[in-house]
């Protein structure tokens, strides 16, 4: 099974000049969702977390069923104001301006080992954030999980040096 295949490109989303790599044709594909799941149950095992971490909002379609399989829990990483307990924040910056994402303080059992997972990295700043609020609770940062990753934003070389899993690189 080619992910890449059932991946479509839209152009001109959600500004003029970017391509969007849309995931959704991949979701509706039972066999493609399966072998994606697959791929990265078995990349991630080997991490040995204790908590999958998602990013809102495409991260938690592939980490809420990657932390079942590895019969781990899960944790929401949201934008500002929707998480109801006590929350870490981190800022990141974006191309205009900046955004914040935000994780509950108490996510995690003291030093456990916890691994994020989204469906796409680019230039790397939502990961890079998401690291930050983990190493915030004190936990372990154990690695990174994504479906899909554009290679020439070099989002890779910016993360902490930890495993970084991609299933198929543009
Ligand atoms: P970064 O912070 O690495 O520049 O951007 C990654 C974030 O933006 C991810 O949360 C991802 O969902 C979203 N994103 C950016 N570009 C795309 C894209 O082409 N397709 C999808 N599905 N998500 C994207």
């Amino acid at each position: 099974m080619d992910l890449k295949s059932v991946i479509r490109e839209i152009p001109d989303f959600p500004q003029p000049g970017i391509t969007f790599k849309d995931i959704t044709t991949l979701l509706s594909n039972p066999d493609a969702l399966r072998h994606a799941i697959d791929l990265l149950e078995a990349a991630c095992r080997e991490l040995q977390p204790d908590y999958v971490v998602g990013i809102e909002s495409r991260g938690f379609i592939f980490g809420m069923p990657l932390a079942d399989r590895l019969n781990v829990g899960f944790a929401p990483v949201r934008k500002p104001g929707k998480l109801p307990g006590p929350t870490h924040r981190a800022e990141y910056e974006l191309e205009y301006g900046s955004d914040c994402l935000e994780l509950h303080q108490d996510a995690f059992a003291p030093g456990s080992r916890v691994m994020v997972v989204d469906d796409l990295i680019a230039t790397g700043g939502t990961a890079i954030a998401t690291a930050e609020l983990i190493t915030k609770t004190g936990c372990e940062l154990a690695g990174f999980g994504f479906v899909v990753e554009l290679s020439d934003l070099g989002g890779r070389k910016k993360l902490p040096q930890v495993p970084v899993i991609s299933l198929v690189q543009y």
